[in-house]
């Protein structure tokens, strides 16, 4: 029997794997590593900053998720790869054998080269540690409503500017009194949102900036202390939480074992979904350049490979030849801006209002409702 081993549950192989259970292939050994149980759905995430949706409405069970699927959870993380083997090697089990790999892991914000950044920053990813941290910082706000709080987000794309906003109504709320908290968002480029139209950037600006929220454009941060960012202007800003929110960026181990990957170290794929180097393995999402098309890391191209991903191990498997997937070059972009209201940004058209909120609500419950039932679905099978 064929084992086709996945390491990460991100959208892509949540949506596969739904897919699966509904479809499954007999006579193969599924196994899925995922170094948490709960894994975070990214649309909803600034939403749940905000206060407006809980943890469980925001995460994919992968235990139900994996049975579901007929496939075994192993709650580790992958460090490594032995492809002479075929193994992925964990940090806690002894390493997994695999015929077909599949790989949707995300990726982090970039860090490394900055002092201070790891010790004192807190990432937007893993989303398990920022959540920790934000629930940290909201305890003492709320404990100390008299005290003044200084927050740093470093990164002005759609990450970091939804963060800002929804921390700001968040902070609101718990400790109401504006005046004693201050955000700060920093960002290299000379625009918020580079990616998209210039109404888009000009939209944000201004809701920030009347909220309060200081906007530093063309900032490049250089040191990150306890208590304060220093930039290569000179500028320096107080700051009791710095939060990074940069570009993304893969982890080393994945360059080490030999796949290739592109200067970032994201794994290079064909329109396949294959890896240029291993056609044995796979990858989808963040963690995936597709070498055709350039497309951003965002969730919605991650959810859409899901299907052409989970059809193309099918083929692979049956000895069939894969077919190609070609993403969408313009998507609908739904930005919450944190007061239950969301700009929509769709190339050269950019459009505010309440009611595109309740569109992205009703995009991502219906998302997330095709996890929600799974429990039923296996005690009904
Ligand atoms: C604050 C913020 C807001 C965002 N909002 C949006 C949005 O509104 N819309 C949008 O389209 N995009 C948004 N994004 C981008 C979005 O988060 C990513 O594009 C998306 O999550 C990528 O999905 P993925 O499938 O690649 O992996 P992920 O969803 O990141 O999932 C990866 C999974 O793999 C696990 N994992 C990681 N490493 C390992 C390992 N070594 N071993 C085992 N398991 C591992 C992780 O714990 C996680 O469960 C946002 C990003 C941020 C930071």
């Amino acid at each position: 029997m064929p084992n086709l081993v996945l390491i990460g549950g991100g959208h892509s192989h949540a949506i596969a794997l739904k897919l699966f259970g509904l479809n499954p292939i007999p006579g193969i050994n599924l196994t899925l590593i995922n170094d948490v149980e709960q894994t975070p759905y990214s649309g909803m995430l600034p939403g749940h900053v905000a206060g407006f949706y809980s943890y469980e409405q925001t995460h994919i069970d992968l235990s139900s998720l994996s049975k579901f699927a007929h496939a075994k959870l192993l709650i580790d993380r992958a460090i490594g790869l032995n492809l002479e083997q075929n193994q992925v090697i964990c940090h806690h089990h002894s390493s997994i054998s695999f015929d077909y790999l599949s790989i949707d892991i995300g990726s982090t914000p970039t860090t490394i080269s900055v002092p201070g950044a790891k010790e004192y920053a807190i990432p937007a990813k893993p989303v398990p540690q920022f959540l920790v941290a934000w629930s940290k910082l909201l305890d003492i706000a709320k404990n100390n409503p008299e005290q003044s709080l200084k927050i740093a987000i470093v990164g002005g794309g759609a990450g970091g500017v939804e963060l800002a906003l929804n921390m700001y109504h968040r902070l609101g709320i718990e400790i109401g009194a504006a005046n004693n908290y201050q955000i700060n968002l920093i960002h290299r480029g000379n625009k918020l949102l580079a990616g998209h139209n210039n109404w888009i950037s000009q939209r944000l600006e201004k809701i920030l900036l009347k909220r309060g929220i200081k906007i530093y454009l063309q900032e490049t941060v250089e040191e990150v202390l306890p208590d304060k960012i220093r930039c290569q202007s000179g500028l320096t800003l107080e700051s009791d939480y710095t939060f990074w929110v940069t570009q993304a960026h893969a982890p080393d181990w994945l360059k080490k074992s030999g796949l290739a990957t592109n200067s970032q170290g994201f794994i290079l794929v064909k329109d396949t979904l294959q890896s240029v180097s291993h056609p044995h393995i796979f990858a989808a999402g963040d963690i995936a350049t597709m070498v055709n098309y350039d497309r951003p890391k965002a969730g919605v191209f991650a959810v859409r490979q899901g299907k052409p991903l989970l059809k193309n191990w099918h083929r692979i498997i049956a000895g069939e030849p894969l077919k190609p997937y070609i993403p969408q070059k313009k998507y609908l972009a739904l930005i919450g801006t944190g007061d239950k209201s969301a700009i929509a940004s769709w190339g050269s058209i950019g459009w505010q209002s309440p009611l595109l909120w309740y569109l992205k609500d009703y995009i991502d419950r219906k998302f997330m409702n095709r996890f929600s039932n799974l429990n039923t679905l296996i005690s009904n099978n």
